[in-house]
């Protein structure tokens, strides 16, 4: 993240005060979250919360339940968060929390236990005009109505502003669930446009099959594009007739969310995937996947991250180099950090907008924050990435120097 602001800011010329305003979090908290277990013993838990900054609004950001998660990822997913909120031009500043665990080694009781206990820890940080949290990796509606319920009762009333992707009927948004992957596909078809491929003659791949890469496989799919290679945690499968997205989503549906033993695709290695000949190559999973040991196979000229930092800083000058186009992660994914926008807009209006209302309005700003960002690359002569960070860094500053400091 750091190595992206530097060289960013240096092509916009920013002021040094404010590079060392925005290079680090405004304010981090760790706690320590003892939790009973099912079999009655006690354990320990670190959580974090990380506010980046709060200069355009409120901090906006998912909470992640993984065994990787410690200070420095949620310090960076913080400062990812800003920069995403500004390149898509809504109020919000940046946040990132995290608790160090392993969602899929606990019962639901373990978890309710664990993210109530969270939230009790983070009264003071969260709140809907201070910072809202959301989804993100390993966590999902469940535990955000488990956050939205406990956040409320320290309120006396229902504060369902407080939290989005939120199930429906909590005041989530139509939309939500598949708002990341939509905003996926609507980059990947506008920086398509741009090289000149057609998707009904387009082949894609897509690591990660979780709420990001499903969706974008399938809305991709829908627009004419082969997706012939798909994995997730149990591997990949590849299939070079393209396969069928809907049938793998509705196999992992009924097999505990796992795509293993899908048999409507070979299995091949889950590295391979990165490497295969598509022309759209969609890391939709995690971190520091795309590095500088497999980036010089890699085949694909258009990379479009579905996932948060999924290329290394260090990768960047190869992918330059091969002249493969990058739609980066802060503009490519999102998506879903709009349509949390829209969901906590009508929370406060206690309003619902219908499916298509948030579909138009999000592809809308998509769209838009493509052509700017596209626009700025061809500007400042630099690759999409730092185009985006521009965009973000200039909205940012520009702010902070009416707002002031002390
Ligand atoms: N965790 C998602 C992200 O990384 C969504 C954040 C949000 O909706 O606030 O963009």
């Amino acid at each position: 993240m750091m190595s992206r602001f530097k060289i960013a800011s240096e092509a916009l010329g920013l002021d040094e005060e404010v590079y060392n305003v925005l290079k680090s979090p405004a304010k981090q908290v760790t706690v320590s979250l003892p939790i009973t277990m099912d079999d009655g013993s006690i354990r320990v838990f670190e959580g974090h919360r990380v506010i980046h900054s709060t200069i355009l609004g409120p901090s906006k950001g998912g909470v992640r339940f993984d065994p990787g998660v410690n200070i420095n990822e949620v310090k960076a997913l913080a400062a990812w968060m800003t920069w995403k909120c500004a390149v898509v031009d809504i109020p919000y500043g940046g946040a990132k929390g995290g608790v160090c665990c392993n969602p899929r080694e606990m019962s639901s009781g373990e978890r309710e236990r664990l993210t109530r206990a969270y939230t009790q820890s983070m009264i003071e940080i969260f709140g809907p005009d201070r910072d809202i949290p959301a989804p993100d990796m390993g966590t999902g509606p469940r535990e955000m109505a488990w956050m939205m319920d406990a956040y409320s009762r320290t309120q006396g009333m229902t504060v369902n502003s407080v939290v989005t992707g939120k199930p429906l009927v909590l005041g989530g948004s139509l939309g939500r669930t598949e708002a990341t992957g939509r905003g996926v596909m609507v980059t990947a078809l506008a920086a398509m446009g741009k090289l000149k491929i057609n998707p009904y003659n387009a082949t894609g791949a897509v690591q990660g099959f979780g709420n990001v890469g499903s969706y974008a496989a399938l809305l991709l799919e829908e627009r004419g594009m082969k997706i012939i290679s798909v994995s997730d945690i149990s591997g990949a499968y590849y299939n070079e007739n393209g396969i069928d997205i809907n049938k793998a989503i509705l196999y992992r549906e009924g097999n505990n969310g796992s795509l293993e033993g899908f048999d409507g695709a070979e299995r091949i290695e889950g590295s391979e995937l990165l490497t295969l000949e598509v022309d759209v190559l969609i890391p939709a999973a995690m971190e520091d996947v795309i590095t500088i040991k497999n980036v010089a196979d890699i085949k694909a000229k258009l990379i479009v991250e579905g996932a948060n930092g999924p290329t290394s800083a260090k990768a960047d000058k190869i992918i330059n180099e091969k002249g493969i186009i990058v739609v980066p992660d802060i503009l490519a994914n999102a998506g879903g950090v709009t349509v949390s926008y829209f969901e906590w807009v009508q929370n406060r209006l206690g309003y619902k907008w219908t499916a298509e209302r948030v579909n138009r309005r999000s592809d809308r700003i998509m769209k838009d924050a493509f052509e700017k960002v596209y626009k700025t690359s061809i500007e400042y002569d630099v690759p999409m990435r730092i185009a985006a960070y521009i965009v973000a860094i200039d909205k940012v500053a520009k702010t902070y120097k009416y707002r002031g400091g002390y």
